[in-house]
């Protein structure tokens, strides 16, 4: 059976291009991804009468997660994107109603990729088997994951800051925030 995508790809990558300003690899990469990984769960109109059932975790603070966010409608700020920061070209798309949830990712080798100084593959023509890797996965989600209101705000006890949505951790009796309980430094972020 042939697969039905939400859109074609000459709309969905023309609004990705519209949102990142130009097509490069990783637009064209994470069009097709998101294409995929909608039609995998069931996804068929993310930006309107779907668009409270669909959450996705972007693996890449790179081009691609522009293209997952201009197609899907989701975003940090809506909290239906979360951002994972592992250099992997790959994401997680997750029907929220179904909790059916799928990872695409890129293969690290691919077929048809040019050789030391080759040129960039077109993403656009390599068939989809060559490409990605495409599979069922189990998302658990907590409550204070979920949209909405703050379930949780707390003030931690070393640095006096807010931290909300249950992201304190408990230290010698004392709830702080995650960078106090790393001992990170502000001014020396990595
Ligand atoms: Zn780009
Ligand atoms: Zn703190």
């Amino acid at each position: 059976m042939e697969k039905r995508y939400f859109a074609d790809y000459e709309t969905c990558i023309t609004e990705a291009k519209n949102l990142h300003g130009g097509v490069c690899a990783g637009i064209v990469l994470g069009t097709r991804m998101t294409m995929i990984g909608l039609e995998r769960i069931g996804i068929t109109d993310p930006k309107n009468a779907d668009r409270k059932k669909l959450m996705v975790f972007v693996e890449i603070d790179r081009c691609c997660a522009d293209a997952i966010t201009a197609l899907t409608g989701c975003r940090p700020g809506k909290r239906t994107m979360k951002v994972y920061d592992y250099g992997k070209m790959a994401a997680t798309f997750l029907n929220l109603e179904t909790g059916k949830a799928v990872r695409v990712s890129t293969k690290g080798k691919r077929k048809q990729q040019g050789g030391e100084g080759g040129e960039m593959p077109d993403f656009s023509k390599i068939p989809e088997e060559d490409l990605f890797i495409v599979k069922d996965v189990n998302v658990s989600l907590k409550p204070e994951d979920m949209p909405g209101k703050p379930l949780r705000r707390v003030v931690c006890a070393s640095c006096g800051e807010g931290i909300m949505d249950a992201r304190d951790v408990e230290e010698n009796g004392e709830t702080i925030c995650r960078p106090c309980s790393q001992k990170k430094n502000y001014y020396a972020l990595a």
